[in-house]
């Protein structure tokens, strides 16, 4: 099977008992200080033990690299640069694992470090290694405490927010629940502060809410975008997403309990495949195709794929096996799909509609550019691919 060839009928291993918990660096960092919340740990690493007591099987998802290293690298908040940033998060990372590691250990379990990319999720390859990896901790009870690497990523290739990633890790390894801990007890219908605003207890689209929370009259706070984006691609998943205040009693068994108010994100009743969700729950865009309408028109009756010379244009430099986001020439985007050239190897094939592809690049290949088993319709899902700006 040639690395671009992927199970089609691979369905999402669920596992009741798999939980992903995000905590934001408002809740692991004293503000003030830019030390770590012991008491907060202490709560959030009782109640995981209590969990894994119950049989539940626990990743953790933490921010706090960067406030707990910021006085290493004598910064603040307000005046720290990028590079200054990606210093504080090499000096505060280990801050924090010592703090999760002694106070677990406490609590009769070991953890690990798993610090990831944008790339380590979207290249295929890698995405299967830090599932492995992530697994194989699962099995020996070790809990995986997962952060963004931000020492090493740039602005561009970065995920940015650990709410989408967390909901990453939550379709990786099939979790059941996502709990998102923050600083806001859920969702409003509106910016909290805002007189009448109403509670949203559950949600059944989340995409419904995503649309009013970009566009103008912002519903939440500003941090509430990556929040929803984040329950939406966990509800695709078949995962449900709680968002809640991280208290520091109980702040995951009180949820779900139902004792601590929360706004409930449900799963949807038929996810898509795990490598459906890969194919198009993307946080990049590598480029893009504009192809004729009939040929878009006709992906819908399934039919296989398309090639190269169905494209109209081509946007954005993409090499071998990138996801594409495929337009109709409407402007609609109508599917994403794993592409067989890169773009500077697609725009000579279209170019060149006579010949076969031997005779260009040198070597065997049909003209299809995206085959039918790579390729996702996007029917009603609405998919988030750019970068919010994110203030938690
Ligand atoms: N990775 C960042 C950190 O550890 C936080 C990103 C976020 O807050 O979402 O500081």
């Amino acid at each position: 099977m040639s690395s671009l060839d992927q199970p089609k009928t691979e369905t999402p291993p669920r596992n009741k008992t798999r939980i992903v918990i995000k905590v934001g660096s408002s809740l692991v960092a004293n503000v003030k200080n830019l030390t770590p919340s012991f008491a907060f740990m202490h709560g959030l690493l009782n109640d995981i033990s209590t969990l894994r007591d119950q049989g539940y099987e626990v990743v953790l998802t933490s921010s706090g690299s960067v406030a707990l290293g910021l006085n290493s690298v004598g910064c603040t908040i307000e005046n720290a640069s990028i590079q200054d940033k990606q210093a504080a998060a090499a000096c505060g990372q280990p801050i924090l694992m010592h703090a999760y590691r002694q106070i677990a250990l406490e609590y009769g379990f070991d953890i690990a470090q798993v610090l990831v990319t944008l790339d380590d999720l979207e290249n295929r390859r890698r995405f299967l290694n830090v599932k492995n990896t992530v697994h194989r901790l699962i099995k020996q009870g070790v809990m995986p405490i997962v952060n963004e690497n931000d020492t090493v990523t740039t602005e561009e290739i970065r995920v940015g927010d650990n709410d989408r990633l967390g909901a990453k890790i939550a379709q990786m390894i099939g979790a059941e629940y996502l709990f998102i801990l923050t600083c806001i007890d859920g969702v409003y219908d509106r910016d909290p502060s805002e007189e009448g605003a109403v509670f949203v207890e559950s949600i059944e689209d989340v995409s419904s809410y995503m649309e009013a929370a970009s566009g103008t009259s912002s519903l939440g706070t500003g941090g509430m975008l990556t929040k929803l984006q984040a329950a939406n691609m966990a509800q695709n998943a078949g995962c449900t997403t709680f968002i809640s205040k991280g208290t520091m009693e109980y702040p995951v068994t009180a949820i779900l309990s139902g004792e601590r108010k929360h706004t409930k994100c449900i799963a949807h009743s038929s996810p898509s495949s795990a490598w459906n969700i890969w194919l198009t729950d993307r946080l990049q865009m590598a480029g893009s195709l504009v192809i004729k309408q009939d040929i878009a028109d006709s992906l819908f009756g399934g039919d296989e794929g398309f090639s190269c010379h169905d494209v109209v244009s081509i946007h954005g430099s993409f090499e071998r096996a990138d996801v594409l986001h495929v337009y109709d020439e409407k402007g609609e985007e109508i599917a994403r799909g794993l592409c067989n050239f890169s773009s500077d190897e697609t725009t000579i094939i279209s170019s060149r509609p006579d010949e076969t592809v031997k005779n260009i690049l040198g070597y065997t290949a049909s003209h299809r550019l995206i085959n039918s088993e790579n390729l996702v319709v996007l029917a009603e899902h609405h998919l988030p691919w750019d970068e919010p700006v994110t203030d938690d």
